[in-house]
Parts: structure tokens; C-alpha cells; sequence
């Protein structure tokens, strides 16, 4: 799971990011409001932890700037205690959920654990499925019920993300941004390569799914037509 922190304050930042890897999330932490924005725009964070006073661009127009750029990324605000007027504006620019500073690591914690699930995003069940296939995102066994293979990391953070949006185009720039992570160089024909080897895997387990390319575009899952 990938969350952007957008604060300015070092020293609650590092704090932060301190109990959120221990909690084995992968944080990004911005102090500025415009840097934040362009990294909120990259699409490629589960969750957007939002101060709302930050140099240069605040908080509340990020978000609406994010919401105007069709992003739904769940998006925690943080607000000093009393700051009612701009909780009303936060959620009346889109977010999801906000906490009051100072607030305690288990409160934050439960936070981000239900907006994570309430979005789809968080595993709490090992398996997803669509059409006949099932992926389990411990094991990364792909089966349907003819046959079972194993893919590999990065071969099921792909399927993840397609079963997770089905008839969603998926562009090049989606996966390299979800499974590779934002700022990757990676060729965009390497991606063509993974496609390329889960479609054999889908195959070879029989599945009623396949990976169609949209040319020009990128990939959908689309289940077969079943006689
Ligand atoms: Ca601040």
C-alpha cells in the first residue's frame, strides 16, 4: 500500500512516517503544498494524508484540484483542533475522512485501515477473483477450476490491478505508476512483456479471461463470451 503524506512540519512528519512503515506501508512525505499536488496527480497512491495549512498551496485546493483531475484516491485531511470551517470546506472538496491534531497512532492508524477498506484497497481477504479465475495476493497462485499456476510479484500486482477495475482501460502509465511506483523508468514494452506472460498463464489455466489490448491505449480484463 502506497500513501502520499503531505505535511509541513518535519517533525510530525517523520513521526509519521516512522509508524507508518511499521506498519509496512511505503510513504512518500511532501512539506509543500505544490510539490504535493504533483505527486497527488500521479495517481499512484492508495491513500492522501492532507494538512490543510501548507507553503505555497493548501491543502483544500489540492484536494479540489485532485478531485477536478477525476482522481478518487481516499483522502485523510489532518486539521489543528477548531478548525471546524475547514472541515466542512475539506468535505465539501471531496474528502473522505479527517483528524483533528493532535490525534494518537492508534486513531490514525484505524483511519487509514477503514478508508483502505472501504475503497476496495486494503487486503483483508487473500483472494479476488473475476470470471473463473481466482488470485490469491499472499501465495500469488492464479487458479481457475481446471488448474492452479504461480505468478510472479509483479505479474500479480498487474492482475491485481486489473481484476480491481474491471472494464477500467488500464493505460501503460497506470501500471508503471501502480506496480512499479511513480518517478520508475521502466520501457513501456517491458510491460508489454508481463501482459505477455500472463496471458500464457490465463491459457494455460483455462481461464474464461483475457487481457485485450486497447490499442494506443493500454489493457482490459474481459471475460470470454460463454457458450
Ligand atoms: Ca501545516
Amino acid at each position: 500500500m502506497k500513501l502520499l503524506l503531505i505535511e509541513d512540519e518535519v517533525s510530525l512528519s517523520d513521526a509519521l512516517v516512522n509508524i507508518l512503515k511499521k506498519e509496512k506501508y511505503q510513504v512518500t512525505a511532501v512539506y509543500d503544498g505544490e510539490e504535493g499536488l504533483y505527486y497527488a496527480v500521479s495517481n499512484s497512491y492508495d491513500l492522501i494524508i492532507l494538512d490543510i495549512i501548507l507553503p505555497h498551496l493548501d491543502g483544500i485546493s489540492i484536494l479540489k484540484e485532485i478531485r477536478k483531475q477525476k482522481i478518487d484516491t481516499p483522502v485523510l485531511m489532518l486539521t489543528a483542533l477548531a478548525q471546524e470551517y475547514d472541515i466542512v470546506k475539506g468535505f465539501d472538496a471531496g474528502a473522505d475522512d479527517y483528524l483533528s491534531k493532535p490525534f494518537s497512532t492508534a486513531e490514525l492508524l484505524a483511519r487509514i485501515k477503514a478508508l483502505l477498506k472501504r475503497t476496495g484497497q486494503y487486503i483483508y481477504d487473500e483472494t479476488i477473483s473475476f470470471g473463473n479465475i481466482t488470485l490469491n495476493l499472499k501465495s500469488y497462485m492464479l487458479s481457475t477450476p481446471y488448474n492452479t499456476i504461480k505468478v510472479s510479484a509483479k505479474e500479480c500486482e498487474i492482475l491485481r490491478f486489473l481484476i480491481s477495475n474491471p472494464k477500467f482501460i488500464a493505460t501503460r502509465e497506470d501500471l508503471i505508476n501502480k506496480v512499479w511506483g511513480f518517478d520508475t523508468e521502466i520501457e513501456s514494452n517491458s510491460i508489454e512483456v508481463f501482459i505477455s506472460f500472463i496471458r500464457k498463464k490465463l491459457i494455460f489455466i483455462k481461464a474464461n479471461v483475457a487481457i485485450v489490448t486497447i490499442r494506443g491505449v493500454g489493457y482490459r480484463l474481459e471475460q470470454k463470451n460463454v457458450q
